[in-house]
Protein backbone atom coordinates (compact mmCIF):
# COMPACT_ATOMS: atom_id res chain seq x y z
CA UNK A 1 0.00 0.00 0.00
CA UNK A 2 0.88 3.53 -0.98
CA UNK A 3 -0.72 5.51 1.45
CA UNK A 4 0.94 5.92 4.64
CA UNK A 5 -1.91 5.79 7.55
CA UNK A 6 -1.38 6.98 10.98
CA UNK A 7 -0.20 4.37 13.02
CA UNK A 8 -2.28 4.10 16.09
CA UNK A 9 -6.40 4.73 16.82
CA UNK A 10 -8.12 7.19 18.84
CA UNK A 11 -9.16 6.68 22.33
CA UNK A 12 -9.97 9.55 23.61
CA UNK A 13 -10.43 13.03 21.91
CA UNK A 14 -10.24 16.48 22.83
CA UNK A 15 -12.54 18.86 20.96
CA UNK A 16 -11.80 21.53 18.70
CA UNK A 17 -14.20 24.54 19.18
CA UNK A 18 -14.93 25.92 15.49
CA UNK A 19 -14.72 30.19 15.46
CA UNK A 20 -15.29 32.24 12.73
CA UNK A 21 -12.82 34.91 11.16
CA UNK A 22 -14.80 37.90 12.86
CA UNK A 23 -14.51 36.40 16.40
CA UNK A 24 -10.86 35.38 15.57
CA UNK A 25 -9.95 39.18 14.17
CA UNK A 26 -11.35 40.14 17.96
CA UNK A 27 -9.13 37.57 20.14
CA UNK A 28 -6.01 39.36 17.65
CA UNK A 29 -7.38 42.66 18.69
CA UNK A 30 -7.44 41.39 22.29
CA UNK A 31 -3.97 39.85 21.95
CA UNK A 32 -2.08 42.93 20.55
CA UNK A 33 -1.72 40.63 17.76
CA UNK A 34 0.54 38.69 19.10
CA UNK A 35 -0.46 34.89 18.91
CA UNK A 36 1.37 33.72 22.26
CA UNK A 37 -1.67 36.22 23.95
CA UNK A 38 -3.95 33.97 22.59
CA UNK A 39 -6.03 31.26 24.91
CA UNK A 40 -5.12 28.07 23.08
CA UNK A 41 -9.24 27.05 23.32
CA UNK A 42 -9.46 29.81 20.44
CA UNK A 43 -7.09 28.02 18.08
CA UNK A 44 -7.84 25.32 15.97
CA UNK A 45 -5.26 23.80 14.93
CA UNK A 46 -2.27 24.82 17.04
CA UNK A 47 1.57 24.42 15.61
CA UNK A 48 3.24 26.95 18.28
CA UNK A 49 5.42 24.19 19.34
CA UNK A 50 5.88 20.15 19.15
CA UNK A 51 7.48 20.80 23.01
CA UNK A 52 5.26 19.08 25.60
CA UNK A 53 2.53 18.81 23.32
CA UNK A 54 1.89 14.94 22.21
CA UNK A 55 -0.20 13.20 22.69
CA UNK A 56 0.42 10.01 25.39
CA UNK A 57 -0.72 6.31 24.31
CA UNK A 58 -2.73 4.42 26.44
CA UNK A 59 0.23 2.56 27.49
CA UNK A 60 1.49 5.88 28.87
CA UNK A 61 -1.48 6.44 30.88
CA UNK A 62 -1.44 2.76 32.07
CA UNK A 63 2.07 3.31 33.53
CA UNK A 64 1.20 6.75 35.16
CA UNK A 65 -0.68 4.52 37.19
CA UNK A 66 1.81 2.41 37.99
CA UNK A 67 4.29 5.24 38.98
CA UNK A 68 6.01 5.16 42.32
CA UNK A 69 6.30 8.47 44.49
CA UNK A 70 8.72 7.65 47.39
CA UNK A 71 11.51 10.37 47.73
CA UNK A 72 14.17 8.04 47.55
CA UNK A 73 14.67 4.78 45.70
CA UNK A 74 11.32 4.73 43.52
CA UNK A 75 11.04 1.39 41.14
CA UNK A 76 9.78 4.31 38.75
CA UNK A 77 13.25 5.77 38.48
CA UNK A 78 14.70 2.21 37.71
CA UNK A 79 12.24 2.21 35.25
CA UNK A 80 13.08 5.34 33.54
CA UNK A 81 16.97 4.72 33.94
CA UNK A 82 16.47 1.31 32.41
CA UNK A 83 14.71 2.60 29.20
CA UNK A 84 17.28 5.94 28.82
CA UNK A 85 20.33 3.41 29.40
CA UNK A 86 18.46 0.66 26.69
CA UNK A 87 19.22 3.59 23.98
CA UNK A 88 22.17 5.44 25.53
CA UNK A 89 24.06 3.40 27.82
CA UNK A 90 25.58 6.23 30.18
CA UNK A 91 26.83 5.57 33.42
CA UNK A 92 25.19 8.14 34.86
CA UNK A 93 21.46 9.04 34.03
CA UNK A 94 19.99 11.83 36.09
CA UNK A 95 16.15 13.44 35.40
CA UNK A 96 15.37 17.20 35.53
CA UNK A 97 11.97 18.78 35.03
CA UNK A 98 12.65 19.66 31.63
CA UNK A 99 15.67 19.95 28.87
CA UNK A 100 17.11 23.70 30.40
CA UNK A 101 17.24 22.21 33.64
CA UNK A 102 19.51 19.89 32.64
CA UNK A 103 21.33 22.80 30.69
CA UNK A 104 21.49 25.09 33.27
CA UNK A 105 23.22 22.35 35.82
CA UNK A 106 25.63 21.09 33.00
CA UNK A 107 26.88 24.67 32.30
CA UNK A 108 26.77 25.64 36.20
CA UNK A 109 29.77 23.32 36.12
CA UNK A 110 31.44 23.23 32.43
CA UNK A 111 31.09 26.94 31.59
CA UNK A 112 32.52 30.23 33.36
CA UNK A 113 33.52 33.25 31.65
CA UNK A 114 36.21 33.19 28.81
CA UNK A 115 34.84 29.35 27.77
CA UNK A 116 33.70 28.67 24.50
CA UNK A 117 31.37 26.10 24.05
CA UNK A 118 30.97 24.85 20.15
CA UNK A 119 27.69 23.17 18.26
CA UNK A 120 26.36 23.28 15.03
CA UNK A 121 23.41 25.44 16.44
CA UNK A 122 22.54 25.83 19.88
CA UNK A 123 19.20 26.04 20.86
CA UNK A 124 17.87 29.16 22.30
CA UNK A 125 17.76 27.67 25.87
CA UNK A 126 21.03 26.19 25.22
CA UNK A 127 22.69 29.66 23.96
CA UNK A 128 21.12 31.41 27.07
CA UNK A 129 21.92 29.12 29.78
CA UNK A 130 25.69 28.86 28.80
CA UNK A 131 26.03 32.72 27.98
CA UNK A 132 24.40 33.20 31.91
CA UNK A 133 27.73 31.71 33.38
CA UNK A 134 29.40 33.76 31.33
CA UNK A 135 30.53 31.60 28.29
CA UNK A 136 30.13 32.24 24.87
CA UNK A 137 27.87 30.10 22.72
CA UNK A 138 29.06 29.09 18.69
CA UNK A 139 27.39 28.14 15.96
CA UNK A 140 29.07 26.13 13.62
CA UNK A 141 26.98 24.35 11.47
CA UNK A 142 28.53 23.62 7.78
CA UNK A 143 27.29 26.24 5.13
CA UNK A 144 24.84 24.43 3.47
CA UNK A 145 22.90 24.36 6.60
CA UNK A 146 22.46 28.34 6.30
CA UNK A 147 21.04 28.01 2.89
CA UNK A 148 17.39 27.22 2.88
CA UNK A 149 17.31 25.75 -0.44
CA UNK A 150 20.03 23.55 -0.54
CA UNK A 151 18.62 20.22 -0.36
CA UNK A 152 21.61 18.71 1.23
CA UNK A 153 20.68 15.10 3.10
CA UNK A 154 22.33 16.14 6.48
CA UNK A 155 21.98 20.13 6.51
CA UNK A 156 22.70 19.61 10.60
CA UNK A 157 26.23 18.39 10.53
CA UNK A 158 28.58 20.84 12.00
CA UNK A 159 31.57 22.02 10.44
CA UNK A 160 34.65 20.23 10.90
CA UNK A 161 36.86 22.68 9.65
CA UNK A 162 35.47 25.50 11.71
CA UNK A 163 35.45 23.09 14.53
CA UNK A 164 38.98 21.91 14.11
CA UNK A 165 40.38 25.96 13.85
CA UNK A 166 38.51 26.77 16.92
CA UNK A 167 40.40 23.59 18.69
CA UNK A 168 43.48 24.64 17.47
CA UNK A 169 43.48 28.28 18.43
CA UNK A 170 41.21 28.61 21.18
CA UNK A 171 41.24 25.04 22.47
CA UNK A 172 42.19 25.95 26.25
CA UNK A 173 38.75 28.01 26.61
CA UNK A 174 36.43 24.96 25.11
CA UNK A 175 35.50 23.00 27.64
CA UNK A 176 33.40 20.71 26.11
CA UNK A 177 32.07 20.12 22.09
CA UNK A 178 28.43 19.67 21.49
CA UNK A 179 26.24 18.67 18.64
CA UNK A 180 22.47 19.52 18.21
CA UNK A 181 20.02 16.30 17.10
CA UNK A 182 17.81 17.28 15.09
CA UNK A 183 19.20 20.85 14.91
CA UNK A 184 16.12 22.61 15.60
CA UNK A 185 17.60 26.53 15.85
CA UNK A 186 18.58 25.24 12.05
CA UNK A 187 15.48 24.08 11.12
CA UNK A 188 15.02 20.90 12.25
CA UNK A 189 17.81 19.27 9.68
CA UNK A 190 19.49 15.76 10.79
CA UNK A 191 23.46 15.40 11.95
CA UNK A 192 24.96 12.26 10.02
CA UNK A 193 26.05 9.28 12.08
CA UNK A 194 29.24 10.26 10.15
CA UNK A 195 29.48 13.48 11.20
CA UNK A 196 28.61 12.79 14.56
CA UNK A 197 31.82 10.52 15.06
CA UNK A 198 34.14 12.64 13.37
CA UNK A 199 33.06 15.20 15.54
CA UNK A 200 33.76 12.99 18.77
CA UNK A 201 37.35 12.59 17.21
CA UNK A 202 38.29 15.72 16.81
CA UNK A 203 37.41 16.70 20.66
CA UNK A 204 38.93 13.74 22.03
CA UNK A 205 41.85 13.95 20.14
CA UNK A 206 41.89 17.83 21.68
CA UNK A 207 41.23 16.38 25.10
CA UNK A 208 37.64 17.66 25.22
CA UNK A 209 34.15 16.01 26.31
CA UNK A 210 31.64 15.58 23.21
CA UNK A 211 27.84 16.11 24.35
CA UNK A 212 24.90 15.85 22.56
CA UNK A 213 21.75 17.81 23.03
CA UNK A 214 19.27 14.85 21.90
CA UNK A 215 16.26 16.47 22.39
CA UNK A 216 14.89 14.83 18.60
CA UNK A 217 17.36 12.10 18.75
CA UNK A 218 14.59 9.36 17.35
CA UNK A 219 13.49 11.65 13.95
CA UNK A 220 17.92 12.21 13.65
CA UNK A 221 18.12 8.40 13.93
CA UNK A 222 15.00 7.95 11.30
CA UNK A 223 16.99 10.48 8.98
CA UNK A 224 19.93 8.47 8.82
CA UNK A 225 18.34 5.07 8.04
CA UNK A 226 16.60 6.88 5.58
CA UNK A 227 19.75 8.90 3.75
CA UNK A 228 23.22 7.61 5.01
CA UNK A 229 24.70 4.80 2.73
CA UNK A 230 24.59 1.59 4.62
CA UNK A 231 22.16 2.50 7.32
CA UNK A 232 18.83 1.56 5.25
CA UNK A 233 18.41 -2.22 6.69
CA UNK A 234 19.94 -1.52 10.55
CA UNK A 235 16.93 -0.91 13.32
CA UNK A 236 16.42 2.84 14.54
CA UNK A 237 17.57 1.80 18.19
CA UNK A 238 21.06 0.12 16.94
CA UNK A 239 21.39 3.39 14.81
CA UNK A 240 20.52 5.20 18.38
CA UNK A 241 22.98 3.42 20.14
CA UNK A 242 25.40 4.25 17.71
CA UNK A 243 25.09 7.43 17.83
CA UNK A 244 25.50 8.28 21.57
CA UNK A 245 28.08 5.72 21.45
CA UNK A 246 30.49 8.18 20.28
CA UNK A 247 29.49 10.92 23.18
CA UNK A 248 30.31 11.32 26.45
CA UNK A 249 27.22 12.87 27.62
CA UNK A 250 24.06 14.53 26.59
CA UNK A 251 20.99 16.85 27.51
CA UNK A 252 17.41 16.08 26.74
CA UNK A 253 14.00 17.62 26.57
CA UNK A 254 11.72 14.64 27.27
CA UNK A 255 9.19 17.21 25.84
CA UNK A 256 10.05 16.19 22.36
CA UNK A 257 11.28 12.37 21.28
CA UNK A 258 9.83 10.66 24.54
CA UNK A 259 6.51 11.24 23.87
CA UNK A 260 6.75 13.40 27.39
CA UNK A 261 4.16 16.40 28.28
CA UNK A 262 7.10 17.31 31.02
CA UNK A 263 11.03 15.77 31.57
CA UNK A 264 14.32 15.99 30.40
CA UNK A 265 17.76 14.47 31.45
CA UNK A 266 21.41 15.00 31.54
CA UNK A 267 22.88 11.55 30.98
CA UNK A 268 27.07 10.92 31.24
CA UNK A 269 29.77 9.06 31.76
CA UNK A 270 32.35 10.96 34.09
CA UNK A 271 31.64 9.77 37.89
CA UNK A 272 33.18 13.46 39.23
CA UNK A 273 31.14 15.37 36.78
CA UNK A 274 28.43 13.24 37.68
CA UNK A 275 28.94 13.77 41.43
CA UNK A 276 29.28 17.41 40.84
CA UNK A 277 25.82 17.33 38.97
CA UNK A 278 24.08 15.36 41.25
CA UNK A 279 24.63 18.28 44.52
CA UNK A 280 23.61 20.08 42.11
CA UNK A 281 20.52 18.61 40.78
CA UNK A 282 19.64 18.07 44.77
CA UNK A 283 19.78 21.92 45.18
CA UNK A 284 17.48 23.07 42.34
CA UNK A 285 15.66 20.43 41.02
CA UNK A 286 15.49 17.43 43.50
CA UNK A 287 16.55 14.27 45.07
CA UNK A 288 18.19 11.81 42.55
CA UNK A 289 16.00 9.01 41.68
CA UNK A 290 13.44 12.18 40.37
CA UNK A 291 15.27 15.48 39.50
CA UNK A 292 12.08 17.71 38.90
CA UNK A 293 9.59 14.94 38.05
CA UNK A 294 7.06 12.70 39.73
CA UNK A 295 7.16 9.36 39.76
CA UNK A 296 4.44 8.83 37.78
CA UNK A 297 6.23 11.32 34.88
CA UNK A 298 9.25 9.13 34.90
CA UNK A 299 6.97 6.23 34.15
CA UNK A 300 5.30 7.64 31.12
CA UNK A 301 8.80 8.76 29.68
CA UNK A 302 10.13 5.38 30.02
CA UNK A 303 7.15 4.19 28.18
CA UNK A 304 7.27 6.93 25.29
CA UNK A 305 11.10 5.83 25.10
CA UNK A 306 10.20 2.60 23.77
CA UNK A 307 7.60 3.58 21.74
CA UNK A 308 9.77 6.59 20.36
CA UNK A 309 11.96 4.42 18.12
CA UNK A 310 9.41 1.87 16.57
CA UNK A 311 9.84 2.35 12.63
CA UNK A 312 6.27 3.02 11.69
CA UNK A 313 5.85 5.81 13.88
CA UNK A 314 8.83 7.58 12.91
CA UNK A 315 8.22 6.61 9.07
CA UNK A 316 4.98 8.11 9.56
CA UNK A 317 5.74 11.07 11.38
CA UNK A 318 8.56 11.93 9.54
CA UNK A 319 6.29 11.46 6.26
CA UNK A 320 3.09 13.25 7.51
CA UNK A 321 5.88 16.83 7.77
CA UNK A 322 7.20 16.14 4.50
CA UNK A 323 3.29 15.87 3.00
CA UNK A 324 2.59 19.20 3.55
CA UNK A 325 5.74 20.53 2.64
CA UNK A 326 5.07 18.93 -0.76
CA UNK A 327 1.93 20.00 -0.97
CA UNK A 328 3.32 23.44 0.03
CA UNK A 329 5.89 23.78 -2.97
CA UNK A 330 3.25 22.44 -5.71
CA UNK A 331 1.31 25.93 -4.24
CA UNK A 332 4.75 27.78 -4.48
CA UNK A 333 5.11 28.72 -1.03
CA UNK A 334 8.78 28.90 -0.28
CA UNK A 335 9.69 26.55 2.41
CA UNK A 336 13.14 25.41 3.85
CA UNK A 337 14.35 22.57 1.94
CA UNK A 338 14.43 19.67 2.27
CA UNK A 339 11.90 19.86 4.85
CA UNK A 340 13.02 18.64 8.48
CA UNK A 341 11.98 16.14 11.61
CA UNK A 342 9.23 18.44 13.81
CA UNK A 343 8.02 21.54 11.28
CA UNK A 344 7.84 22.87 8.34
CA UNK A 345 9.70 27.03 7.62
CA UNK A 346 7.97 29.15 5.47
CA UNK A 347 10.14 31.81 4.01
CA UNK A 348 7.66 34.74 4.36
CA UNK A 349 10.22 37.08 3.19
CA UNK A 350 10.37 35.63 -0.22
CA UNK A 351 6.20 34.71 -0.09
CA UNK A 352 5.81 38.52 0.86
CA UNK A 353 8.21 40.73 -1.13
CA UNK A 354 6.01 43.80 -0.55
CA UNK A 355 7.05 43.91 3.30
CA UNK A 356 10.16 45.02 4.16
CA UNK A 357 11.81 42.55 6.80
CA UNK A 358 10.98 45.49 9.44
CA UNK A 359 7.56 45.12 8.48
CA UNK A 360 7.86 41.52 9.92
CA UNK A 361 6.21 39.72 6.79
CA UNK A 362 6.81 36.46 9.20
CA UNK A 363 4.26 38.43 11.85
CA UNK A 364 2.06 39.19 8.64
CA UNK A 365 1.89 35.31 7.60
CA UNK A 366 1.68 34.11 11.82
CA UNK A 367 -1.34 36.80 12.11
CA UNK A 368 -3.15 36.12 8.79
CA UNK A 369 -2.91 32.10 8.93
CA UNK A 370 -4.44 32.71 12.67
CA UNK A 371 -7.24 35.23 11.31
CA UNK A 372 -7.92 33.12 8.27
CA UNK A 373 -7.79 29.80 9.44
CA UNK A 374 -7.82 29.57 13.02
CA UNK A 375 -4.05 28.13 12.56
CA UNK A 376 -1.33 29.17 15.43
CA UNK A 377 2.15 28.99 14.19
CA UNK A 378 5.40 31.15 15.44
CA UNK A 379 7.02 33.50 13.98
CA UNK A 380 11.24 32.97 13.89
CA UNK A 381 12.65 36.18 12.25
CA UNK A 382 12.85 39.70 12.63
CA UNK A 383 10.39 39.93 15.62
CA UNK A 384 12.28 37.05 17.55
CA UNK A 385 15.94 38.25 16.89
CA UNK A 386 15.87 41.53 15.05
CA UNK A 387 16.66 43.49 18.46
CA UNK A 388 19.98 44.92 19.19
CA UNK A 389 20.88 44.89 22.85
CA UNK A 390 21.36 49.04 22.63
CA UNK A 391 17.47 49.06 21.48
CA UNK A 392 17.87 49.41 17.67
CA UNK A 393 16.83 47.21 14.94
CA UNK A 394 18.52 45.09 12.16
CA UNK A 395 16.71 42.45 9.64
CA UNK A 396 17.02 38.44 10.85
CA UNK A 397 18.87 36.38 8.46
CA UNK A 398 15.82 34.97 7.10
CA UNK A 399 12.62 36.05 8.13
CA UNK A 400 10.50 32.17 8.77
CA UNK A 401 7.11 31.26 10.16
CA UNK A 402 7.07 27.98 11.37
CA UNK A 403 4.51 25.14 11.86
CA UNK A 404 6.16 22.54 14.58
CA UNK A 405 3.70 19.75 14.56
CA UNK A 406 2.99 18.37 17.76
CA UNK A 407 3.34 14.34 17.89
CA UNK A 408 0.33 11.92 17.60
CA UNK A 409 -2.21 14.73 17.66
CA UNK A 410 -3.35 15.79 14.39
CA UNK A 411 -4.61 13.62 11.64
CA UNK A 412 -4.16 13.85 7.75
CA UNK A 413 -7.34 16.19 7.19
CA UNK A 414 -5.80 18.51 9.82
CA UNK A 415 -2.49 18.72 7.22
CA UNK A 416 -5.51 18.91 4.21
CA UNK A 417 -6.43 21.83 5.99
CA UNK A 418 -3.62 23.94 6.52
CA UNK A 419 -2.46 23.39 3.06
CA UNK A 420 -5.87 24.91 1.82
CA UNK A 421 -4.78 27.89 4.12
CA UNK A 422 -2.17 29.01 2.48
CA UNK A 423 -4.05 28.48 -1.13
CA UNK A 424 -6.40 30.24 -0.23
CA UNK A 425 -4.04 33.13 1.57
CA UNK A 426 -1.72 33.03 -2.05
CA UNK A 427 -4.78 34.59 -3.63
CA UNK A 428 -4.47 37.90 -1.42
CA UNK A 429 -1.20 37.55 -0.23
CA UNK A 430 0.07 41.16 -1.53
CA UNK A 431 -2.15 42.74 0.61
CA UNK A 432 -1.24 41.06 3.99
CA UNK A 433 -0.18 44.13 5.45
CA UNK A 434 2.69 45.29 7.66
CA UNK A 435 3.39 45.43 11.10
CA UNK A 436 4.84 48.24 13.52
CA UNK A 437 5.64 47.45 17.14
CA UNK A 438 3.61 49.33 19.27
CA UNK A 439 5.24 48.34 22.86
CA UNK A 440 8.20 45.32 23.47
CA UNK A 441 10.07 44.56 26.18
CA UNK A 442 13.63 44.89 27.19
CA UNK A 443 14.54 41.71 25.85
CA UNK A 444 12.96 38.11 24.07
CA UNK A 445 10.22 40.83 22.87
CA UNK A 446 8.60 38.09 20.34
CA UNK A 447 6.46 36.60 23.84
CA UNK A 448 5.06 39.58 25.03
CA UNK A 449 5.25 42.42 22.08
CA UNK A 450 2.52 44.17 21.15
CA UNK A 451 1.56 44.51 17.40
CA UNK A 452 -0.29 46.81 14.87
CA UNK A 453 -1.10 46.86 11.10
CA UNK A 454 1.32 49.38 9.55
C1 LIG B 1 13.30 22.21 23.54
C2 LIG B 1 14.76 22.15 23.39
C3 LIG B 1 15.61 22.38 24.48
C4 LIG B 1 15.10 22.82 25.83
O1 LIG B 1 14.24 21.91 26.40
P1 LIG B 1 13.02 22.35 27.35
O2 LIG B 1 12.42 21.05 27.75
O3 LIG B 1 12.10 23.21 26.54
O4 LIG B 1 13.60 23.09 28.50
C5 LIG B 1 16.97 22.25 24.27
N1 LIG B 1 17.47 21.93 23.07
C6 LIG B 1 16.69 21.71 22.00
C7 LIG B 1 17.29 21.33 20.69
C8 LIG B 1 15.31 21.81 22.12
O5 LIG B 1 14.53 21.59 21.05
Amino acid sequence: MRTIIEPFRIKSVEPIRMTTPAERRAFLAAAHHNLFGLRSDDVLIDLLTDSGTSAMSAEQWAAVMRGDESYAGSPSFERFEAAVRTLMPFRHVIPTHQGRAAEAILFSIVGGPGRVIPSNSHFDTTRGNIEATGAEAVDLVIPEGREPRNRHPFKGNVDLDALRELLEAHGDAVPCVMATVTNNAGGGQPVSLANLRAVADLAHAHGKPFFIDGCRFAENAWFIKRREPGQAERPVPDIVRDMFAVADGMTMSAKKDAFGNIGGWLALDDDDLAARARTRLILTEGFPTYGGLAGRDLDALAQGLAEIVDEDYLRYRIRAIEYVGERLLALGVPIVEPVGGHAIFVDARAWLPHIPPLGYPGQSLAVALYEHAGIRSCEIGTVMFGRRPDGSEEPAAMDLVRLAFPRRVYTQSHADYVVEAFEELSEHRDRLPAYRITWEPPSLRHFTARFAPA
